[in-house]
């Protein structure tokens, strides 16, 4: 078991049953909330209200991590069986607390509304637990430590759950889990170069625990993200870098940048640097590349976007395979516009290609994606990568 491993149990047969609409964001949001300690999330379970399921549940989750966290079930009614499942996970009576329940009729009390004999349920704990007060509603909620494990269990009604998780639960957790005082993250973006190939390179680091090295792929870039957990910034500093060297080394030609650094931006750095004038042109995606362009800036005209007339001018006029179309066509259009480079994509609905020339070398590559993946933001994405790689291309080979 993994230290900084953990599980959540959302609790509640409206979670599970085919005619409701109450959709799980209690474990959403506990998820992103535990990432910033540092706590990651290994499993999610969805269970329904019934005693012997959640009992079950809590004992597997028990094997399995040391940090466990349910939301719903604890009402005051039948139906809220949290306690009771908790206790029996972990082998304990359920013990009547006097002082929790005096607060819960406080609570009545101040809301002036009558306390009904169920509410005495509200304050029968696993023996050793702690209750946790919720200041928005009536239901408290508890944690109780158990061989090892905390068991944090909070309501179902995603605002008290969150007023409690952050007043309580979170300053608990990194307490009892001596959180480090630092946790960075940096995240490499690469473009032109699959997820299933950076893994190939790299994947004896995504098993690394400190930092930890993980992949996230989106429309035709990949982000390698890497997060350090330090007593200091710069020791988070340090264990971050000797990773991201490692990786460099590997793949660091293609990271076009890290952060929030775009590709767009990347496109536009490697123009400026190569002293190209571009001649950019798109087919049947929606203008999508002049759109993205548009959020970077270029120098006066350098960039040039084909008039969509000419390109369908030009497709009808060549044959052959969409490849070899696109590769004909940005040797077309760089004359047409007497400028030094062109990038071409052409998304039609079964495949899409781009193709990429600065004169001197001519790239290209054809998809075969249905409608689905081939919505313009991919191919576009494909193109610019290709585009950036041939220009840094062009300036590494100037200097
Ligand atoms: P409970 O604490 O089980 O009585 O839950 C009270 C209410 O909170 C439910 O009726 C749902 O509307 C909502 N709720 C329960 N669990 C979740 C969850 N995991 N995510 C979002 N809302 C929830
Ligand atoms: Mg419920």
């Amino acid at each position: 078991m993994q230290p900084f491993h953990a599980e959540i149990i959302a609790i509640g047969e409206e979670l599970l049953s085919s005619e409701s609409e109450t959709l799980d964001t209690n474990s959403v949001y506990i998820t992103q909330q535990l990432g910033a300690l540092g706590v990651r999330v290994i499993y999610k379970t969805t269970v329904g209200d019934d005693e012997a399921r959640i009992t079950e549940v809590l004992r597997i989750a028990l094997q399995r991590v040391p940090i466990i966290i349910t939301t719903g079930g604890l009402g005051p009614t039948v139906d809220d069986m949290t306690r009771q499942a908790v206790a029996r996970a972990i082998e304990r009576p359920l013990v009547f607390q006097q002082t929790l329940l005096d607060e819960i009729a406080a609570k009545f009390a101040r809301f002036n509304v009558r306390m009904s004999a169920n509410n005495r349920a509200q304050a029968m704990l696993p023996e050793g637990a702690v209750a946790i007060n919720n200041p928005t509603g009536t239901a408290p909620g508890f944690y109780v430590i158990h061989e090892g494990a905390i068991i944090i269990c909070l309501p179902g009604v995603p605002r008290e759950m969150k007023a409690m998780l952050e007043q309580s639960a979170l300053p608990l957790l990194r307490q009892w889990i001596g959180a480090p005082r630092v946790i960075k993250t940096r995240v490499l973006r690469t473009a032109g170069i699959g997820e299933s190939h950076i893994d190939e390179q790299i994947g004896h680091l995504e098993r690394l625990s400190n930092p930890t090295v993980g992949l996230n792929a989106h429309a035709g870039q990949t982000d390698i993200r890497i997060t350090a957990r330090a007593e200091s910034e710069a020791e988070a500093e340090a264990l971050i870098a000797s990773v991201e060297a490692e990786i460099r080394a590997k793949i660091g030609d293609y990271i076009f940048g890290v952060g929030k650094e775009t590709l767009e931006q990347a496109f536009a750095d490697a123009v400026r640097r190569s002293g190209l004038r571009v001649v950019i042109g798109e087919l049947y995606t929606g203008g999508m590349l002049q759109r993205r362009l548009s959020k970077a800036t270029f120098a006066d005209g350098v960039l040039r976007f084909a008039e969509q007339g000419v390109l369908e001018r030009l497709r009808s006029q060549m044959q052959g395979d969409l490849r070899v179309v696109s590769e004909q066509m940005a040797a077309a259009l760089r004359l047409e516009h007497g400028v030094d480079a062109a990038l071409v994509v052409i998304a039609e609905a079964e495949s899409s290609a781009m193709a990429a020339t600065d004169g001197l070398e001519l790239r290209s590559r054809a998809y075969f994606y249905g409608t689905d993946m081939t919505t313009p933001e991919v191919p576009s994405g494909w193109a610019l990568s290709m585009g950036w790689h041939l220009l840094k291309r062009r300036v590494s080979a100037q200097t």
